[in-house]
């Protein structure tokens, strides 16, 4: 499959649907506390969408490395969970939890797709580090996303940041591109092994719109699966954080298109 490139009036189109996205995981991480289940955040995630015309993108969407269509509108992964955790009623947050919240949305024929990791309360030091050190992964990650520039740059520079502070990036896991569908081409790997095995590169190009998410973990680079068989956890257990912007790589360097405001 060919990468797609997107006019500046379409990228305005991707930029409507990540605002949407941004709008509901906000109201989501003010709505994440000790007490509420996994499976009340995927509910607030449908009505978030439903009120603004929104279609979740994730609802019964079936990914190529499944034969399953996932059950929520909502992925929440909690602390060794990396990503596509399945919201539950028996899955109740607790102080010192960092949850990872990621969401998709279609809006008049287009996607956005953002994520982001939320302290519950107190966290520990180790927590905090990585939730830092991801935003900073994301943050640089963002730079690099310039025409001329490969999607090997992109993951040479979150795992760097991952190993400057002595943490790993997640094996077999990435972003993606974006635009009329949520996940086009290419796949842009957290881990260079990754990048390594799928044996092709990509120049980037103006017109192109990807999604940069890094996760990073704090013991291991490698991945299990939990038993619900979608939920992606950690190989030692140890957490990980997960943050996820949509970048349009123009000729005037990179935009995010994912912007929040903070509080
Ligand atoms: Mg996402
Ligand atoms: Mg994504």
């Amino acid at each position: 499959m060919a990468v797609e490139l997107y006019s500046f009036k379409e990228i305005e189109k991707i930029k409507k649907a990540c605002d949407v996205v941004v709008a509901v995981l906000q109201n989501l991480a003010k709505a994440v506390r000790p007490g509420i289940s996994t499976y009340e955040l995927d509910l607030m995630a449908r009505e978030e969408a439903r009120k603004r015309g929104a279609k979740p993108a994730f609802l019964n969407y079936k990914p190529p490395f499944s034969n399953e269509r996932f059950p929520a509108s909502l992925c929440v992964s909690v602390n060794e969970a990396v990503v596509h955790g399945v919201p539950k009623k028996e899955q109740i947050i607790k102080e010192g939890d960092i949850v990872s919240l990621d969401f998709g949305a279609y809006l008049e024929g287009y996607a956005g797709d953002s994520a982001l990791t939320v302290a519950v309360g107190e966290v520990s030091k180790e927590k905090k580090l990585l939730m830092e050190a991801t935003q900073e992964a994301l943050r640089e990650a963002v730079k690099v996303c310039v025409p001329g520039n490969w999607v090997s740059d992109i993951v040479a520079t979150i795992h760097g940041v991952a190993k400057k502070y002595g943490l790993y990036t997640l094996k077999n896991l990435g972003g993606h591109g974006i635009g009329k569908k949520v996940h086009e081409e290419p796949f842009i790997p957290n881990h260079p092994e990754t990048l390594a095995r799928e044996k092709k590169d990509y120049k980037l190009r103006q017109g192109m719109v990807v999604a940069i998410e890094p996760m990073l973990a704090l013991g291991t680079d490698e991945i299990a699966h939990d038993g619900d068989r979608w939920t992606v956890i950690t190989a030692d257990g140890s957490p990980a954080a997960h943050y996820e912007y949509v970048v349009a790589i123009t000729k005037q360097g990179p935009v995010v298109l994912t912007e929040y405001k903070h509080a």
